[in-house]
């Protein structure tokens, strides 16, 4: 069997030169008064700046451990989609992706994008189309990043399964790309952001979709949900039995032919439990690196994110199992993805 490609689905520009936050940091500071700027054409970053902080951090870790290619998308928390309004979310969602697509040009082997939208809160989530159809078409970016709580940790949107999301959900299909349902800073002090509002996200999510018939409408919409699914294949077994009560069918046909989960697990016995439950055709290698936790095991004298050594040592796992984890799924779940390696013959 060839060797697979190891494509790690779930990384974000956390290394970006200063100067973004320092761009970040002035827009906020006038939001009441944005005619002070700063304009878009302030921010300034050469691409011996971007080369430099991508060959100095992710690029050099994924040489270490041996992945191929990263999904590449801008910093999550910083997203912060609850900061100021629709224009605010607009202009930093542009400048994000365009640098996410500028990286992926300077390195068009390791990164491709996905987008993150400019939601912002009570405001129509079709107002995020324009910018998601440009990093599609011509920034040539593979999938999106939808927040499920541009309130960062009120959760004041409708749920996921609600019709407030179809016209995203419309545009996803057509333009065969799924979302990672990804939530950005917590601004609620009862929710650790990375810690306890990512993951409680990921489980709130897949409930959401497990008490709807979202699917039925929209039956090759795929999410992705990361962070190995939040609590959900620990607690696989309530998730069954409320879908039963529910008179809801099987989880398998109910939500697996749409739902995907990444491997950002940090630890061996949380990896061989979601290889247990979760059927491998649903689960996509990940990292998340260079991210959330950044520390090195004492256990192991390892990387906590350094995840691909929890798949290999992973028992259960046959060589074909690996394969889907690290290539075959994500070819599948990203088909834009699966489309650009085929033009580069891979
Ligand atoms: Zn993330």
């Amino acid at each position: 069997m060839k060797q697979p490609l190891i494509i790690d689905v779930h990384g974000h520009y956390t290394t970006a030169p200063k100067a973004l936050e320092e761009w970040r940091n002035k827009q906020i500071a006038n939001l009441k008064t944005p005619e002070l700027g700063p304009k878009v054409s302030e921010l300034k970053i050469s691409d011996d700046e971007l080369r430099e902080s991508i060959e100095a951090n992710q690029l050099r870790l994924m040489k270490q451990r041996g992945s191929d290619l990263t999904i590449f998308s801008p910093r999550a928390s910083f997203m912060a989609h609850h900061i100021g309004d629709f224009n605010t979310s607009a202009t930093w969602a542009g400048i994000c992706n365009e640098l996410c697509h500028r990286v992926s040009q300077l390195f068009p082997d390791h990164f491709i994008g996905a987008a993150m939208l400019p939601q912002s809160p009570g405001v129509d989530v079709a107002t995020c189309i324009p910018e998601l159809e440009k990093c599609v078409k011509e920034y040539g970016f593979v999938g999106i990043n939808l927040n499920p709580d541009p309130s960062g940790g009120h959760w004041t949107s409708p749920p996921l399964s609600d019709r407030y999301w179809y016209p995203i959900y419309e545009k996803m299909v057509e333009h065969e790309i799924p979302a990672m349902i990804h939530v950005s800073t917590s601004c609620n002090a009862c929710f650790h952001t990375t810690g306890a509002h990512y993951l409680n996200a990921d489980t709130t999510a897949f409930m959401q979709c497990l008490t709807s018939d979202l699917f039925k409408d929209f039956p090759t919409l795929k999410f992705l949900i990361p962070h190995g699914g939040g609590a959900v294949p620990y607690h696989w077994g309530r998730f069954r039995g409320l879908a039963q009560e529910m008179k809801k069918p099987l989880l398998t046909e109910h939500l697996l032919n749409n739902i995907y989960f990444d491997t950002c697990v940090y630890h061996q016995p949380g990896i061989d439990l979601l290889t247990h439950v979760i059927p491998v055709d649903n689960i996509l290698f990940a990292s998340e690196m260079i991210g959330a936790v950044r520390g090195i095991d004492p256990e192991t004298g390892h990387y906590y994110d350094d995840t691909k050594r929890y798949i290999e040592a992973a028992g259960r796992l046959s060589e074909q199992d690996r394969f889907k984890i690290y290539e075959g799924n994500a070819r599948k779940v990203f088909p834009r993805l699966d489309k650009a390696l085929q033009q580069k013959g891979q």
